[in-house]
Order: C-alpha cells, then sequence, then structure tokens
C-alpha cells in the first residue's frame, strides 16, 4: 500500500476544534482494516530489533496505535493521562501551548532507571506533548529509544524538538 492511500484515508476537517486548524481526522483511516493494518506493520517495522520494554501512549489517540504497536513489538503498555485520571501515585508535567499550559501524568511507577521506551502520539504537531512525555520518562530515568506518529506536520517542526533526544519516527507526513 503506498503512502499516498494512507494519506487518502485521513480526513481533513478545516476549522476545527477551532477557525485555522486543519484538524487531521484518523477516525477514518481506523476504519479501514487494510489501513489500519498497513499503519501498524509501517510503525513496527521501523523498530522491530531494536530493544524496546515498553511502548507509552499519550493520551488518547496515542492509547489506540501504542497499545496495538506493543502488542506486535511484544512489549508493555504504559499510559499517559490527563491529571487526575490515573488513581496511584503520580508524576506531572506541565508543557506550553500557544495560549497558557497543560499538564500530563504517569504513574510513579510505571517504570524503573535503564528501561527502553518507546513514545507513541497519533500526530507530531509542535512537539510539545511528546516533548514533556520524555520528560515523565527521564524523570523516572528510563531510556527513550524513540519517538512514533502516524502523523508528522513538517511546518510546525516538531522534529527539530525531539531528534536531540531520540530518533523520531512518522509513517505520513503533510
Ligand atoms: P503538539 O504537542 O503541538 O505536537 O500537538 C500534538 C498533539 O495535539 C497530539 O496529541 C495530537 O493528537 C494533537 N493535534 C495537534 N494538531 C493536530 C491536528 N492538526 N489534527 C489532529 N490532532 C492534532
Amino acid at each position: 500500500m503506498s503512502e499516498q492511500s494512507i494519506k487518502n484515508s485521513i480526513r481533513n476537517i478545516p476549522d476545527f476544534p477551532k477557525k485555522g486548524i486543519q484538524f487531521k481526522d484518523i477516525t477514518t483511516a481506523l476504519k479501514n482494516a487494510e489501513v489500519l493494518k498497513e499503519i501498524l506493520d509501517t510503525c513496527a517495522e521501523h523498530y522491530r530489533g531494536k530493544k524496546i520494554d515498553y511502548v507509552v501512549g499519550i493520551e488518547s489517540r496515542g492509547f489506540i496505535f501504542g497499545t496495538a504497536l506493543a502488542y506486535i513489538l511484544n512489549c508493555g503498555f504504559i499510559p499517559i493521562r490527563k491529571p487526575g485520571k490515573l488513581p496511584a501515585d503520580v508524576i506531572a508535567q506541565e508543557y506550553a501551548l500557544e495560549y497558557g499550559t497543560d499538564c500530563i501524568e504517569m504513574h510513579a511507577d510505571a517504570l524503573s532507571k535503564g528501561d527502553k521506551v518507546l513514545i507513541v502520539d497519533d500526530l507530531l504537531a509542535t512537539g510539545g506533548t511528546a516533548k514533556a512525555a520524555a520528560d515523565l520518562v527521564r524523570k523516572l530515568e528510563a531510556e527513550i529509544a524513540g519517538f512514533a506518529f502516524v502523523i508528522e506536520l513538517n511546518d510546525l517542526h516538531g522534529r527539530d524538538r525531539l531528534a536531540s533526544i531520540a530518533d523520531v519516527y512518522s509513517v505520513v507526513q503533510y
């Protein structure tokens, strides 16, 4: 399957959730069995053979791809969630948005020193969310083996913020 076929299955919604944003809707890609398999297999192929203990997925679309990827790569899955959702002790990381700040959390005992982690989300825009996820992983002294995304928005240069930390991989780019 070509990269273009995957792109054709991702729906663009202009001005969602606010004016000026071109929202990349992955529900249309998820619905297509062949595209879903191609996305996951392509991504898994990039990381096959690399030492990865856990996939860390970012709420909520990172859970969809992250858990499936963990299954294929034969490793465990760890969720990073919005504040107040995880039941046990957490560590938190704030990060800057265009206006204001946001925060993500991970269980404080989710990772141990030296664990090798692949961070997964559906889309890389400015890289702020993935960088905050990386900060959480490093607070627990785990190592980042890479970042994996289904979609990368090149104009927002998120890759530049992450590339000094670890390998950055995306299935399709816009
Ligand atoms: P960023 O932190 O700027 O890299 O933004 C990445 C996060 O915001 C991901 O969790 C995405 O799901 C979401 N996101 C940002 N821009 C878009 C977009 N144009 N379409 C869909 N999701 C987006």
